[in-house]
């Protein structure tokens, strides 16, 4: 799978090299492209924005560098993202949307944001939560991650299938060694042995947490 993402910074996509997503790169599993928008720009300057026309306070992303980018990669496999708060607010049910596609650009807004013609380039506008960030280069990161460990061969199946968000419900608590510590102790189930009612007791605690922390995912399934 590969992902094109226009930015002005792309020095700021250095977590994408660590962990999980950076070992998934390593392995060939996925192709991260950072493309600076600067380097399209025709002005003898290399100007990517300028005054909002009507004034106003901020800078605007120009259409020239992007859409001249644009042309340049696209292609019939491409789906185009760009990331903004007035898009569609993103869930875990998009990341397997998006994970059906070979070829993910994604457009990383800055400072006011980008000239309203952009948004033509564009097959889906995404936010990722109702507050405004000073770029679209953390939110692509969040989108990138998200699809990325789901990528076969990224992470195993199993520890996606029961996370927190799939049959619409929050993950069971889990716990690890010791045993008992500083008094608070595993539940016993949980050291039976007996996969069958530790299954139930997991379920059950899914639906418990769903219930008390997320009604509103009970209510979708
Ligand atoms: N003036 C704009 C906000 C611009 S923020 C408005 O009020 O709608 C600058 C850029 O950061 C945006 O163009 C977008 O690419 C990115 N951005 C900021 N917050 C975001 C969010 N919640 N989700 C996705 N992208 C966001």
């Amino acid at each position: 799978m590969k992902f094109d993402v226009l930015t002005l910074f792309p020095e700021m996509f250095e977590p994408l090299n660590s962990s999980i997503i950076g070992r998934a790169k390593e392995k060939n599993l996925i192709d991260i492209n950072l493309i600076n928008i600067r380097d399209f720009s025709k002005d003898k300057n290399k100007k990517v924005d300028d005054y909002p026309i009507g004034g106003g306070e901020g800078m605007v992303l120009m259409p020239q560098p992007i859409f001249d980018c644009i042309d340049d990669i696209k292609t019939a496999d491409s789906y185009i993202i760009l990331m903004s708060p007035q898009g569609v607010k993103y869930e875990q049910k998009q990341a397997y949307n998006l994970l059906e596609k070979k070829h993910i650009i994604i457009i990383c807004g800055h400072y006011e944001g980008f000239d309203e013609r952009i948004r033509t380039l564009a097959d889906i506008e995404i936010s990722i939560g109702d507050y405004i960030l000073t770029g679209g280069e953390l939110p692509s990161m969040v989108i990138t991650d998200s699809v990325v460990r789901l990528i076969d061969g990224v992470i195993k199946k199993e520890s996606y299938t029961n996370e927190s968000f799939n049959d619409n419900l929050l993950d069971y608590p889990v716990y690890t060694k010791p045993v008992d510590f500083r008094g608070m102790k595993v539940p016993d189930i949980l050291l039976s042995g007996h996969h069958e009612k530790i299954n139930e007791f997991r379920k059950n605690e899914q639906i418990k947490r769903t219930r008390i922390r997320r009604p509103d995912l009970l209510e979708k399934s």
